[in-house]
């Protein structure tokens, strides 16, 4: 999602109308698979992967020549080059594609979303007429939007579709920075004023342990039947429901908060910040343990739902780096002890206060600092203690006028 700029997929299933229009879409996409590995394969023994117009020079004519059309042609150059870039950034093995899909351009495909038709011009300067499976309601909302690009697939000789819209979204004049603090037991959500002041702070719970007490079960059945349970068809159905209240409380939350989020943005003009996942994303999918995966699961969905809200009433959203944003001492930098609970202690400054409400704090210093406000806002100088941040928790969680900038 870029700012000022919403773009949605919507996905369906499609029934061919011609009858040899299957078996030509299909082979079209053994086509374009094998030419994607193709281009997959060269790129691969580059050191360095080359630009599109490089790539342009090495493949357009032998590829026109298989009766591509100009814009499959690009479309392939930039899927090959995706497609080996996040390979080589996992560190993973060549890739060896099989699935039966391609990318096609809006120069290459007819959408009449009126009618739910829609022509893909294929290879050898054919035509391939689709019927979209989708209900009127679905499609009423994106008659404002415009469409670029589509995604097709065959799977088990059922045609999906995935149609990319987008819409310009009206940017918004943002009078306050809203800051959210995901962790495992709670949501933390502190407003700014550009000046530093701090005008709202609230805390959502959530059902993380909710969840992992459905998990807990799980984990308990398959232990007694440990041996059995995949063959077991009440022992597999038990799991499976187990596995269906953990997604629904998750689902329903997120639409919740993201409701009241989404409100509070709206009436403060916010620009969101939120930490930057991919950060922690590495270290979480090598290890194995649920708890990590769940909560960063449950993190995308949160950031997903609160981002595009935010973005769809014309707010923008930032990341920024997450480290050690609950252990930083936000007026002097140091490193955060424990004191007791969820209070944190500065053993160098004194500083005390709640470890979410440090780091709503300390994502907001990471933000501005970055200029990005245009104004230099100056932490709290290590022998002030600003109002508000000294004392327990409460006071730090009950104070709506905390002063970060006494300088
Ligand atoms: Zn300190």
């Amino acid at each position: 999602m870029r700012g000022g700029e919403l773009v949605e997929a919507l996905r369906m299933r499609a029934l061919p109308e011609g009858s040899d229009d299957h078996g030509a879409l299909v082979e079209f996409l053994k086509l374009y698979r094998d030419v994607l590995q193709l281009v997959v394969n060269k790129l691969w023994s580059l050191n360095e992967v080359p630009s599109i117009k490089t790539l342009h020079g090495m493949f357009y004519s032998e590829l026109r020549k298989l009766g591509f059309r100009a814009h499959h042609v690009k479309q392939v150059y930039t899927y090959a080059k995706a497609v080996v870039r996040a390979c080589k950034k996992s560190g993973g093995r060549k890739p060896v594609l099989r699935r039966l899909t391609a990318r096609v351009d809006r120069y290459d495909y007819k959408l009449d979303l009126e009618s739910r038709m829609l022509v893909l011009k294929i290879h050898n300067g054919r035509e391939v007429k689709l019927r979209l499976l989708t209900s009127t309601e679905r499609i009423e909302k994106y008659k404002k939007w415009s469409n670029y690009e589509l995604a097709v697939k065959v799977v088990e000789d059922e045609v999906y579709v995935a149609v990319y819209f987008r819409r310009a979204v009206e940017p918004r004049r943002t009078r306050t920075i809203m800051t959210i603090d995901v962790n495992f037991d709670n949501a933390t959500l502190a407003v700014f004023a550009l000046s530093g002041e701090l005008l709202k702070l609230k805390r959502f719970k959530t059902p993380l342990k909710r969840m992992l007490t459905h998990r807990i079960w799980i984990e308990r059945i398959q232990r007694r039947y440990s041996k059995s349970w995949r063959f077991i068809r009440g022992v597999r159905r038990a799991i499976r429901r187990h596995g269906e209240r953990i997604r629904s409380i998750a689902w329903d939350y997120v639409h919740k908060i993201g409701d009241s989020i989404a409100e509070l943005t709206s009436r403060y003009s916010s620009i969101v910040v939120l930490e930057n996942l991919n950060k922690l994303r590495s270290n979480v999918n090598r290890s194995n343990s649920f708890n990590k995966k769940l909560s960063l699961w449950f993190y995308r969905r949160m950031q997903f739902t609160i981002s595009y809200e935010a973005l769809e009433r014309g707010l923008a959203v930032r990341y920024v780096n997450p480290g050690k944003t609950s252990s930083t001492c936000p007026r002097c930098g140091s490193r955060l002890k424990s004191n007791g609970g969820r209070v944190l202690k500065c053993t160098k400054c004194g500083f005390t206060g709640d470890r979410d409400v440090i780091a709503c704090i300390n994502l907001f210093y990471r933000y501005s600092r970055c200029g990005v406000l245009g104004v230099t806002l100056n932490a709290p100088k290590p022998d002030e203690n600003p109002s508000g941040m000294r004392g327990n928790e409460d006071e730090a969680m009950k104070s709506t006028d905390i002063n970060l900038h006494q300088s």
